[in-house]
């Protein structure tokens, strides 16, 4: 394969003033890998498959690629960032509206779970050049001629392998908003994790595209301790995590369990005991989840239970510790659900609840990614 060109800089990635400015003002001062290699792939127009180790960021490499590329006089629709939760698109859409602060863009983020005539009224008023959404959402809005596809360029799939899953909803959404887009609309995908069939997928609808991958013995992050406990059965898990509480708030922290109804009632039960904790999953109000979002990010609260809603994409710098209540049932989640944790570089710590019955799913995680999870030590920190 070709060599790609790597900047060393943002300025050797010859941005518009106002696009460097905002860099800067945001608080970023060198590219980070992924950044360096693929931003001036998508100013360039190739198609692209960016995949890069959880943290190293992928948002502000799609993000700063695409607001090099639209024109900000125009009042068009010419970006669109698609994600598989509604707290990623917004995050998302955050991150374009502050990197793009000097420039104007005018972005919105159109999700499941918010009135429809909200987003309709937005978009009807016009001149926004960039949405962020997921599929649901974006596709009625489509429908419904709110949001106009015909000088859309650019389609971003972030979290692309879990978008284009045979497990989840999402495909045929993607399939159907993207026979909406000119044929010469470029796409770009984004993920941690890629595997072969994606890689198949989306042969359906790029073109040529050029591929940035990871190996997967390179995914694991190196600043994560990685470590289980081993808890015998399911009955020791509570008394397990009771014991911890204190590390837990010492900085911020994420709880996974596999199902709704156990997050709930881990959330009740650690209540009942007095241990301040805040949950969130799929079968909450939108409010109640937009709550939980800000109450965490703005470190009011400090532990967070929740499912794989949470696994994928959030950035919350604060996190150092996520636990794995439950393991996971899908062997990428966990290589994600642990990334909420040593975001850019930063230290993290990640604790495996171990049963008997999990012992078989402990060593073929270490297998998959070539890693060692080793017994937690007595003294943490
Ligand atoms: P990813 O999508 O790869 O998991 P994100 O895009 O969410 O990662 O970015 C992770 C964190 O790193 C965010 O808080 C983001 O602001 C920060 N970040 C991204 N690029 C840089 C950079 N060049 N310099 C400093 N911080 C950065
Ligand atoms: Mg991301």
């Amino acid at each position: 394969s070709k060599k790609l060109k790597v900047s060393p800089t943002f300025e050797a990635m010859n941005l518009k003033d106002d696009l460097l400015r905002g860099i800067y003002s945001y608080g970023f001062e060198a590219p980070s890998s992924i950044q360096s290699r693929a931003i001036t792939q998508i100013i360039s127009g190739k198609d692209i498959i960016a995949q890069a180790q959880s943290g190293t960021g992928k948002t502000a490499t799609f993000t700063i690629g695409m607001l090099q590329v639209i024109e900000l006089k125009r009042k068009d629709l010419q970006a669109l960032v698609l994600s598989p939760t509604r707290e990623l698109a917004s995050q998302s859409c955050q991150v374009i509206s502050n990197l793009g602060d000097y420039m104007n863009v005018k972005t919105f983020a159109v999700t499941g779970g918010k009135a429809l005539k909200d987003d309709l009224k937005k978009m009807q008023n016009g001149g926004c050049h960039v949405v962020s959404g997921t599929p649901g959402r974006v596709l009625d809005l489509i429908k419904r001629q709110a949001v106009q596809t015909r000088n859309v360029q650019m389609l971003i799939l972030d979290e692309a392998d879990e978008l284009l899953s045979e497990t989840l909803g999402f495909k045929q959404q993607i399939y159907d908003i993207f026979s909406k887009l000119p044929p010469t609309c470029q796409v770009i995908v984004v993920s941690a994790t890629m595997n072969r069939d994606i890689l198949e997928v989306t042969k359906k609808f790029m073109n040529d595209p050029v591929k940035i991958l990871v190996k997967r013995d390179e995914i694991s992050l190196e600043g994560i301790a990685q470590y289980y406990v081993d808890v015998s059965k399911e009955d020791w898990k509570f008394d397990t995590l009771c014991d911890l509480y204190d590390s837990l708030t010492i900085t911020q922290c994420v709880i996974f369990c596999n199902t709704r109804k156990k997050v709930d009632w881990l959330s009740k039960k650690l209540s009942q005991s007095n241990f301040a904790v805040v949950s969130m999953h799929g079968d909450m109000k939108q409010e109640e989840r937009d709550k939980v979002m800000n109450d965490f990010r703005t470190g009011h609260s400090r532990v967070l239970i929740s499912t794989d809603v949470w696994a994928r994409g959030i950035d919350v710098q604060q996190i150092s510790l996520v636990v794995n209540y439950d393991m996971p049932e899908i062997m990428e989640n966990y290589i994600h659900r642990i990334g909420r944790s040593g975001r850019f570089g930063r230290k993290g710590i990640a604790i495996n609840f171990i049963t008997k019955e999990d012992e078989p799913k402990l060593k073929s995680t270490e297998k998959f990614y070539r890693i060692k999870i080793k017994p937690m030590p007595a003294n943490l920190s």
